[in-house]
Formats: structure tokens, C-alpha cells, sequence
């Protein structure tokens, strides 16, 4: 039976190039999953966009002395770059600065001020005597209540993830001139987190399917009680308050961003000349996946689904697969300092098969992994070259040029020939599995398994030697050997799809790979392949000292 998948990926800030903390956080596994549930052939819908408002992207701005719609184009038009190239798919990648998202916005708000659950309030917020202004959010710097992280932000602690408000803050300073700022009194509107404790309780409690870590974070936080916040800032970039006497105004991005989920839904809709087919993914039995790092777990099973239930009549979040970091040759990634690798950096040079494989089979999925050049290297040399591209290249070479370049006749039926091609469907079985609960790294790791396995079943088998004596053996194992290749091909394309793709056109297959789905498709004997190219390139190991030299310095 067709399911209806709807997967949202956490919204990247439009203030500055993607890392590669975003990709393995969120988009990567995200990828993966759409990728796997298309050859599944289900329905699904992908979307995300670029963040565009709020202080991190004014900020930059200032920095860079231009306007905030300018930065955020900038940034927009890089990130859709990054995902071409980095094989990234999206149903829509859009972004907050849309008619279309603030007209959804909007009805939100109205909705939830109509229902009670916004409401109208006094509250003290810093002022820098100084630059005589307020200082919303990241205007305001100082040190964590929780954890004593001294530079947590006006709207959260990056340390610990916890959101705060800028009262919070011990030591505070205004992030542009460092003046300890004044409180004064502004008129907001809050959110009633209060009224939605007790249904989230309920809730939480039934989705004995998400991760440990993320039941274990939005337990913890349900458990010290939640309190309203604010949802309007002292901005004027933003998406605007519906009512008069708010215009100086904005509605804030950590209410209105989560809500992109929903209004790119709606654009997507639009486009495709069908208005109301995103309710098939929001209503009846749609499930609803949302991918992101541990930072942003609270705005996905807290604020987001308590905003759904005021609303009511949407689908609550499914699961929430959340990611914890990615930390960089050991060490947390910090854009401040440039420890970071960047996806238009890394592009420009290398494949983006050999980096979604290593995010892939190094995913933080329940704890925190460590990217760094040497082991990047090291895989990309051992795991892709010397396993599974060898396993490819050895094999399709020596057909190619020992079988007039056609696939051998299947004449073993011996028990090694046997015993790997059942190893095969069973990994497939396995892996398919593995997808299914979001289990990439486990799912690759059996795949890759396959590939090793291969590998020994080629080394007893000898083709190369037995072809001297006994032709028809040896094509009897270079046929078995080509048809779990043509397997790993299939199972890895949610992985590895420029790779996979190019492996299917070699094995003598038109059209695309995606398309031909998850199954068993084996090429037949007397099938035309294509001379290969080796599907993976060697890396230098010198590389590995360059790049990581290049680590916090400034470009
Ligand atoms: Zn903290
Ligand atoms: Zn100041």
C-alpha cells in the first residue's frame, strides 16, 4: 500500500554558508530517507526553505554593511547550490521571505489570538542606552543560567539548547557595543505554552517509536514546567503583526520559522496546479517526519505540535529523528572562529559521494561523531576505493574485456555462489528495515558488509586464474559477483546516488535507478555493459594535513 510521507527539514539560517554540522545534523539523513521512501515508491513531499528573518540574519547584515533582504538572497542562493551539488533533493526549498508563508503566518496568529492561546502583555526587555535601542535576542550577550556557558544568546544557550529570554542571562552585554543593557517595558504577544502542558504530556508519552534522546530532552523540559514566551520582537525585519498599532513590530522567527513547514507545504501545492494536495499531507493518514540537530529538538516536539493543537485539524509531528552534533577534528564547530568545514568549500574540490558517505556511516545518531580530515581520507581510501569500488572496478574490467564487454552466462550454482546472492536479498531485507526506523547508519554499515563479503567470496572464486582452465566457472562467479553489485547499487543510491547512477548505466541499465525502485533488479546474461571508470578516486593523504591547517583561520 502507497504511504503518504511528509518529511520537513530543519530551516537553515540565511546568514552564512552551510557546514557540515548542517548536512549531517539534517539534511543528509533527511536525504536519505526521501530517496529511500521514492524507490519505495510512496508519496512524499520534501520540504524546506532558507530562514530568512530575524537577528541572525540582521546581524550579519550590519556586519557585512548591507541590507537584510540582501544578505538573506545571498545566503538563499548559495544553499540552493550547495544541495545541487551535494545531491540534496527537495519537492520545495523555499524560504520565509514569501507573500505565501506570511499569509499563512498570519491566519496562525489570528487563529491562536481568536482561540485564547495568544495573548497580549507587558515585558521588561533589554535597551542599549547607548545605541538607544531594544537589543532583541542574539543582540544580547552573556552567560547560561544552566550550564554557565559564557556565550549564550538572548534567545538560547548554544552549549546546553535550552531557550532562554534575555532577563535569564547572568552577565549581560549588548552584542554591538558591550554596554550592560537597561531593562524597559515593551507591549508583546506570548504564546500560552501553559494551556498545552498537560495535552503534551499525553502526547509525549505515546511516542514510544522517537529516539531515546529526544524523549529523554523533551521529557526533561515538559518536566520543569512550561511557561509562555513571547512571540512579537522590537524589529523591523520580519514577518508583520496582523493587527494596527503594531508596526514597529514582528512577529519572531522561532514562532513563525517552525510554520514554514507548513506554508511551503501550501506553495508547493500551488505549483504543482493542485491547491489542496497538501492537505494530503497534513491531514488522514499522513506521517510526518521532521529532521534536525539536538539544538532545535524543543521548537519540533514542544512549540510546533502545541501551535498544531491550538490549531487543530493537522497532523501532529510522527517522529522526530533528531541528530546530535557534529564535532570537527574534536573540537565544537564554531562559526566565530571559522572551525568549520563549508559546503561551498568542500564542493569546489572533492565528490559529494565520498562526504555523504562518510557523514552516513559516522552519523551522530546518538551521540556525538567526529569529522575529521584524516578519517575522511581514510575511509574514502580503505571503505569506498579499496572495498567497494575495487569490488566494482575488478569485476566489470575484467568482463568487459574477457566477455566481449557483455554479462557472462550463469552456470555456477555451487553453495559459495548461492550462499552470497541469499546474503544479498537478506541485506536488502535488512537495510530496508533499518531506512524504515531512520536507522542510516546501521542500514550503510550493513550494506557496506556486503561489499566486504563479496570481496571474499571474489578472492576464493579467482575467476582471473580459474578463466585459464575453466571459462564457464569463471563467468558462472562473475555473473554471481555482478549480480550483488547490481544490488549494493540499489541499496546504496539513498547514499550514494551520483555513484549508484553512474554503476547502473555501467551494468548496461538505461534510465534512472531511483526510478527502477527498491528491488532486485539483476542484470541478464548477454547484457551490454559499459567499460567502467573507477567510481571512486584515491585522496592524497598530504590533503588531510592541508585542510585541517586551515581550520580556525580566518579566510
Ligand atoms: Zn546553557
Ligand atoms: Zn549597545
Amino acid at each position: 500500500m502507497t504511504e503518504k510521507i511528509f518529511i520537513g527539514v530543519a530551516w537553515p539560517y540565511a546568514n552564512g554558508y552551510l557546514h557540515l554540522g548542517h548536512i549531517a545534523g539534517a539534511n543528509l539523513p533527511a536525504d536519505i530517507f526521501a530517496k529511500y521512501h521514492h524507490m519505495k515508491k510512496n508519496e512524499v513531499l520534501v520540504v524546506s526553505g532558507s530562514d530568512q528573518h530575524g537577528t541572525p540574519v540582521t546581524l550579519r547584515a550590519e556586519e557585512e554593511g548591507k541590507t537584510p533582504a540582501e544578505v538573506a538572497s545571498h545566503y538563499h542562493e548559495s544553499h540552493l547550490d550547495a544541495w545541487k551539488k551535494l545531491g540534496i533533493s527537495f519537492d520545495l526549498y523555499t524560504s520565509t521571505h514569501t507573500p505565501n508563508h506570511t499569509a499563512v503566518v498570519h491566519d496562525i496568529f489570528l487563529t491562536l489570538l481568536n482561540k485564547g492561546y495568544i495573548y497580549k502583555s507587558s515585558m521588561s526587555q533589554p535597551y542599549c542606552p547607548k545605541d538607544q535601542r531594544f537589543l532583541p535576542d542574539r543582540y544580547v550577550e552573556g552567560t547560561c543560567p544552566y550550564c554557565g556557558f559564557t556565550g549564550a544568546r538572548g534567545d538560547q544557550c548554544d552549549q546546553c539548547g535550552k531557550p532562554l529570554n534575555a532577563a535569564e542571562l547572568k552577565e549581560a552585554r549588548c552584542r554591538i557595543c558591550k554596554t550592560p543593557p537597561e531593562f524597559r517595558d515593551s507591549e508583546h504577544f506570548f504564546l500560552k505554552l501553559t494551556a498545552f502542558q498537560e495535552r503534551l504530556e499525553e502526547w509525549v508519552a505515546e511516542q514510544t517509536h522517537w529516539r531515546q534522546n529526544v524523549l529523554n530532552f523533551t521529557k526533561g523540559y515538559l518536566a520543569e514546567g512550561l511557561r509562555d514566551r513571547a512571540i512579537t520582537r522590537d524589529i523591523d525585519w520580519g514577518v508583520t503583526v496582523p493587527l494596527p498599532g503594531y508596526e514597529s513590530k514582528r512577529i519572531y522567527v522561532w514562532f513563525e520559522a517552525v510554520i514554514g513547514y507548513l506554508s511551503a507545504s501550501k506553495e508547493w501545492a500551488q505549483k504543482t496546479s493542485n491547491p489542496p494536495k497538501w492537505q494530503d499531507f497534513w491531514q488522514n493518514e499522513a506521517k510526518s517526519y521532521y529532521f534536525l540537530g539536538k539544538d532545535n529538538i524543543v521548537f519540533h516536539t514542544i512549540i510546533w505540535p502545541a501551535m498544531l493543537m491550538g490549531y487543530e485539524g493537522l497532523r501532529l509531528p510522527y517522529d522526530v529523528p533528531a541528530n546530535e552534533f557534529l564535532t570537527i577534528e574534536n573540537k565544537k564547530g564554531s562559526k566565530s572562529r571559522n572551525w568549520a568545514v563549508w559546503v561551498p568549500d568542500y564542493t569546489s574540490k572533492y565528490d559529494p559521494d565520498p562526504l555523504r558517505y562518510f557523514l552516513s556511516i559516522n552519523m551522530p545518531e546518538t551521540s556525538d561523531t567526529d569529522f575529521s580530515w584524516h578519517e575522511f581520507i581514510r575511509r574514502n581510501n580503505d571503505e569506498l576505493v579499496a572495498t567497494y569500488g575495487n569490488l566494482v572496478n575488478r569485476v566489470l574490467t575484467f568482463v568487459y574485456r574477457n566477455f566481449d564487454g557483455k554479462v557472462p552466462p550463469a552456470v555456477e550454482n555451487d553453495a559459495p555462489s548461492q550462499a552470497i546472492l541469499k546474503r544479498s536479498e537478506e541485506t536488502m531485507k535488512n537495510a530496508d528495515e533499518l531506512l524504515r526506523e531512520c536507522l542510516f547508519k546501521e542500514a550503510i554499515k550493513a550494506i557496506m558488509a556486503l561489499a566486504q563479503e563479496a570481496n571474499r567470496y571474489l578472492d576464493e572464486k579467482s575467476p582471473w586464474k580459474v578463466i585459464k582452465q575453466d571459462r564457464a566457472a569463471a563467468a558462472g562467479s562473475l555473473f554471481t559477483a555482478i549480480a550483488v553489485i547490481s544490488d549494493l547499487k540499489t541499496m546504496l543510491y539513498p547514499f550514494l546516488p551520483f555513484t549508484s547512477q553512474k554503476l547502473h548505466e555501467y551494468l548496461g541499465f538505461t534510465g534512472s535507478l531511483s526510478d527502477n525502485g527498491w528491488k532486485i533488479n539483476r542484470p541478464v546474461s548477454g547484457q551490454q555493459l559499459i567499460s567502467p571508470q573507477p567510481l571512486f578516486v584515491k585522496l592524497d593523504e598530504k590533503v588531510a594535513e592541508e585542510e585541517a591547517s586551515r581550520l580556525g583561520k580566518v579566510p
